[in-house]
Parts: structure tokens; C-alpha cells; sequence
């Protein structure tokens, strides 16, 4: 954990979504993104989550250590919290008053299909809540005469394709920069823009192949850490969470998947759950993450229990109760019973503001 100099607080991992239009590839691209987080798991830290995968800066480090040293930045953020469940709707149940708790989008468009309707949906909203986003401009590998280097960064690839190949990749992203145009937006392949806040960069990727996987999350670590630092300063604190989903579970009876967006959630902690007729009031019976896979010994044993978690997490809570909430209900944690009162009302407020910004969504 990296401290911003004052003892309380410190730089959190930025949470990202994925969204796109139907088969533009983003249950692969996360996939892929999975599947390095635990493919680089180190001992003692945890990359699976409950409802999000936990990419640790050391493993972007080493995927793309290439072009790691072209960027002049120092990195400060950890990593990144990438929720699992792509689309609309998990994105919705992250909302927050004035906005949402992702920090930065990943909007996935097919390469060769350019933005279709649930991108210009995905652009609404995502705009409507003021959340940026990089576009990954997928299956490049399907671009006739693409010759694949898995895992290679694109920059690198693109230098070894044919002339015809890359002719056809460059009329592509001009078809799609001139939908962006059309949108209002400046928009341009990643290695050339000087000015990322006027310009928004296309990364092009294979989420099939892990082409261009390095530029994707490096364009995403660099904007974060120029743009988002100051929402990303995370304070040790009783947690601040959002309810992504309400599951039964053999066992424990309704749980819920809760993203850590602040704060230390722990173990007895007091909260205050947002609920469909009214908050609930209750305390943290258990905190669940998953087991990794090399540890499971039968399909049941699913979970380890921990004490404490610190944003950003995504985290299974046990609770008295937890029935009567509702997903994107807010979650936050009194620091002793005289604080219930007030954060009840603040519950109760931000449940209305965010039910009123998803009626007029
Ligand atoms: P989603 O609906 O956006 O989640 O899309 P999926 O990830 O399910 O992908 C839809 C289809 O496109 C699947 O058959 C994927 O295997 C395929 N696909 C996704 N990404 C790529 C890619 O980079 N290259 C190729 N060739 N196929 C891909």
C-alpha cells in the first residue's frame, strides 16, 4: 500500500468496467484480463475477488514491460479492480449519487463492425455519468492478412503486417473515428494523440490473442494515474461500498457482492445497507472471497473467510437481512451506534437521489 504522505490515506486501485455492444468481445477481453491476474498471482496476494478480478501493478509490469519504459510516469496506483460482469446493468448498480463509483470504462467495439447500437447506448450513459473510457478496438486478428503475435504489444505487431493488412486496419479505425466524430468526439489511434484529455485514444486489440493487451491496460494505468489520482485517494476509515448482487447461497441465505469503493470493511463491522421498502441496519457476520482454484478441495469449498478488506475490493458480505436490499443499493459503515441515525438519513438520501438518476437514465 503506498501512501499519499498523510497517515490516513492512500492511492486505491481505480475500478473499471467493461461495456460494448453484444459479441464486440468483452466477456473475452475479460477473460483474458482474468487469466493474467491469476496467472501472475503472487503469494499472499489475492487477484480473484468476489465480482471483480484484482490486477496487480507487477503484473502489468511485466506484460508490458516493453512499453513501460517509453512512459514517464511514476506509478502509484496498485493495480487495477476490473469488474467481473460486463455490460449496462452491472455498470448501473454501481452507481453512486452524481455519478458512479468506476473510475474508468474499457468500451469494446468489433474491429470490422465499428460502434453499433449498445455502444451508443454504452456512450450515453457512460457520458451521462461522467465516466471516461479508452476504446479497445477488438479482433484485429480477423482483419484479412493479420498476421497474430500473441501477447505482443500492438505497436509492435502492427510492424510486422503487410502493407495491404495495415492499409485495411487504418480505413477500419478511420470508419470508426468518424462515428466518434459524428458523436462529438475527437478520437485517434492511442500512439498518436499528444493530448489525452482532448482526444480519445483507440487502442487496437485481440482479446482472442492477447495482441495489443499491453497498450489497453498501460493507455488505462497512464490516464488513471494523470486524470483520476484525486478520486482514487482511498482513506483508512470505516468502508464505503456499493451492492452489485444479491445471491443465495447454500448455507448462508441471501449475500450479497459488495464493491469496497473507500475505506476498511471488516469482520462485526455496524452497516447500513440500502433496502427496497427501507436501510437495513445490521452487522457483517462474515466477509467471503474466493478460494483460489489450486486451493479448492471440493466444489463446496468456495470461500475463504477474512477479517478485513480495503477498497478497492469486491467482497462477499454475510448479514442479518440482506434479503430486503436491492443491488446498487449503497453500503456504509458506522463507526459506533451513535453515528446510525445520521448515516440512515444519508442511506435513505443517496437511495432516492440514485433511484431519481436512474429514472430519468
Ligand atoms: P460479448 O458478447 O461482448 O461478451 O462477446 P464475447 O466475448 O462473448 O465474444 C463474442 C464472440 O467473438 C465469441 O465467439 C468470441 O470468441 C469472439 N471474439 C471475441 N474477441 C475476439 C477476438 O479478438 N478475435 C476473434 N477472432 N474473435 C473474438
Amino acid at each position: 500500500m503506498q501512501t499519499t504522505g498523510q497517515q490516513d490515506t492512500y492511492i486505491r486501485a481505480p475500478i473499471v468496467v467493461v461495456l460494448g455492444h453484444v459479441d464486440a468481445g468483452k466477456t473475452t477481453l475479460l477473460d483474458k484480463i482474468r487469466g493474467t491476474a491469476v496467472a501472475k498471482r503472487e503469494p499472499g496476494t489475492m487477484t480473484q475477488h468476489i465480482g471483480a478480478s484484482f490486477l496487480p501493478w507487477k503484473a502489468l509490469e511485466e506484460i508490458s514491460g516493453p512499453l513501460l519504459s517509453q512512459i514517464k510516469v511514476e506509478i502509484k496506483i496498485p493495480g487495477f479492480l476490473v469488474i467481473d460482469t460486463p455490460g449496462h446493468e452491472a455498470f448501473s448498480n454501481l452507481r453512486v449519487r452524481g455519478g458512479s463509483i468506476a473510475d474508468i470504462a474499457i468500451l469494446v467495439v468489433d474491429v470490422q463492425r465499428g460502434l453499433e447500437q449498445q455502444t451508443f447506448e454504452a456512450i450515453d450513459i457512460l457520458r451521462s455519468k461522467r465516466v471516461p473510457f479508452i476504446v479497445a478496438v477488438n479482433k484485429i486478428d480477423k482483419i484479412p492478412g493479420w498476421k497474430s503475435f500473441p501477447n505482443k504489444p500492438f505497436v509492435e505487431s502492427v510492424k510486422m503486417q503487410d502493407e495491404a493488412t495495415v492499409l485495411k486496419l487504418e480505413e477500419l479505425l478511420s470508419y470508426i473515428i468518424e462515428q466518434f466524430n459524428s458523436l462529438g468526439f475527437r478520437a485517434d489511434r492511442y500512439d498518436r494523440i499528444k493530448d489525452f484529455t482532448r482526444v480519445l485514444a483507440l487502442v487496437p486489440v485481440s482479446a482472442l490473442t492477447g495482441e495489443g493487451m499491453p497498450d489497453l491496460l498501460l493507455v488505462l494505468a497512464g490516464l488513471s494515474q494523470r486524470f483520476l489520482l484525486k478520486r482514487l485517494v482511498a482513506r483508512v476509515a470505516p468502508a464505503r461500498g456499493v451492492v452489485l448482487e444479491l445471491k443465495e447461497e447454500v448455507g448462508f441465505g441471501t449475500t450479497a457482492t459488495v464493491i469496497v469503493y473507500d475505506g476498511v470493511l471488516k469482520k462485526g463491522d455496524l452497516i447500513v445497507v440500502g433496502g427496497i421498502e427501507k436501510p437495513i441496519t445490521t452487522r457483517v457476520r462474515l466477509l467471503l472471497m474466493p478460494k483460489p482454484l489450486d486451493e479448492m478441495r471440493s466444489p463446496e469449498d468456495r470461500f475463504i473467510e477474512i477479517d478485513r478488506i480495503s477498497a478497492a475490493a469486491g467482497v462477499k458480505v454475510i448479514a442479518d437481512g440482506l434479503e430486503g436490499s436491492i443491488p446498487g443499493a449503497p453500503l456504509i459503515v458506522a463507526a459506533s451506534e451513535d453515528e446510525i441515525s445520521r448515516i440512515l438519513e444519508e442511506v435513505q438520501a443517496e437511495v432516492q437521489a440514485t433511484r431519481f438518476q436512474s429514472d430519468i437514465a
